[in-house]
């Protein structure tokens, strides 16, 4: 083993410092491992209720009539979700589309949304038309109000102040930072202000960006009263194997005016072939409570581990959490991209490709990277990235097992320390 550590210049203060770390999270481990159990209970439980069988792996082509694989994938993830009704399909490209294809089956010209969350995530600032483009929301004349967060919470009397004067028809809740510092948003958080929204306005659609927490509590938005949640397969609930697609849960109107927007009107989700992912998306969804659990795992190892450093590291390792993103403010240009070259370097894919900072389109900053993954830009898989900007801050997120995440620490560590 010394030899393979060395390889990765992996000393023995580094296996020390992160072993010792290890030891004292073994509570916080055993409540993470308490976790992958619930929820492993609830997808096991999913796959009886809605009759998974062999014959789910079949697939079908063309129109897509008829697969029951899709069919009851979308009742297993209903079940699982909770939810009335759900649109599971690799038709998604991702997240972001997912979302965008929501946005413009509920939205309507001369209606209003409002994000809650402050500015949403980077890929949306087109579509809602934050960015000018034609095809935006904008250019198709629904509007956007946003009400900023406040001491990393909701703006309660900001909210209130614009419900009261104004229709809004769809309010937009992000939970995961996405580039911003801000902390994610709890369960107990989304209950409070949706019961808050609730009594000025019981109609307005409340859609929540879900990305990046499925599974990391054992509730999801739905149970505390959202109308619809959004999240990417190429993320938690994906497990890692799914290759692409996403997912809408949620009210049933909502879901069926997504599937004639995805699809089209008069079809809906009748069509879409799964194309051969029917049992990649439901071996995804099976994997899914453990690999988030070793996500977690991963994130709170490299918090505890860093701030022993000296970094500032946002969740700490004994903070609740709501997503699988661990910040690290490194300060300075250089730990920011030698921590991102350990990550690439512990990687399964391209480990042998350098890691450079480069402009990345829709970023003013230039971006330093570190993604080798299986599912191209999978971030349930270990990776790590940040804009060059100061505080020079990592946002590191994923690894399908615990030891792989481990192993990735340990090297970026040593590079940092490589001074
Ligand atoms: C990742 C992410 C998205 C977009 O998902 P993709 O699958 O990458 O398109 C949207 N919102 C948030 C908060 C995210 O973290």
């Amino acid at each position: 083993m010394n030899e393979y550590l060395k390889e990765y210049g992996i000393n023995q203060e580094v296996w020390n410092l992160i072993n010792d770390s290890e030891k004292e999270l073994t509570a916080i481990f055993k409540k993470i491992d308490d976790l992958a159990f619930l929820n492993s209970l609830n997808v096991i439980r999913a796959f009886k209720k809605a009759n998974v069988t062999e014959a789910c792996f079949a697939t079908s082509t063309g129109y897509g009539y008829n697969d029951l694989g899709r069919d009851t994938i979308e009742k297993v993830f209903k079940i699982v979700l909770k939810a009335e009704d759900a649109l599971v399909r690799g038709q998604f490209i991702s997240g972001s589309h997912a979302l965008t294809v929501a946005l413009f089956a509920f939205l309507r010209p001369n209606d209003t949304m409002m994000s809650i969350t402050g500015e949403p995530y980077d890929t949306l600032h087109e579509v809602i038309g934050i960015k000018e483009n034609n095809s935006s929301l904008k250019a198709f004349g629904v509007k956007y109000e946003q009400v900023d967060l406040k001491d990393n919470d909701f703006d309660y009397e900001k909210i209130r102040e614009i419900l009261t004067k104004k229709k809004i028809k769809l309010i937009e809740i992000q939970r995961s930072r996405g580039y911003s510092t801000r902390q994610s948003l709890t369960i107990d958080k989304l209950e409070k202000v949706i019961k808050f929204i609730r009594t000025i306005d019981k109609e307005v659609i409340i859609m929540v960006d879900n990305c990046y927490c499925e599974f990391v509590e054992d509730k999801n938005p739905l149970e505390v009263g959202a109308s619809v949640i959004v999240g990417s397969l190429i993320k938690n609930l994906g497990g890692g194997i799914a290759p692409n697609g996403a997912y809408i849960a949620g009210k049933k109107e909502l879901i069926e005016l997504a599937s004639e927007r995805l699809n089209l009107p008069g079809e809906g989700r009748e069509v879409g072939p799964s194309l051969n992912i029917n049992k990649e998306i439901l071996l995804g969804l099976y994997e899914a409570p453990s690999v988030v659990a070793s996500a977690l795992k991963c994130a709170i190892l490299t918090s505890h581990v860093l701030e022993k450093l000296g970094y500032e590291v946002d969740p700490k390792f004994n903070e609740k959490r709501a997503d699988i993103v661990e910040t690290i403010k490194f300060g300075n240009p250089d730990d920011l991209v030698k921590y991102c070259g350990g990550i690439q370097a512990a990687s399964a894919i391209d480990a042998n490709a350098l890691v450079v900072p480069t402009d990345m389109p829709g970023y003013s900053d230039q971006v330093v990277m570190a993604s080798g993954s299986f599912v191209q830009g999978s971030s349930i898989e270990i990776s790590c990235d940040g804009p060059m900007r100061s505080p020079y801050i990592a946002y590191q997120q994923g690894s399908l097992t615990y030891p792989y995440g481990k192993i990735a620490v340990m090297v970026a560590v040593s590079k940092i320390l490589q001074k």
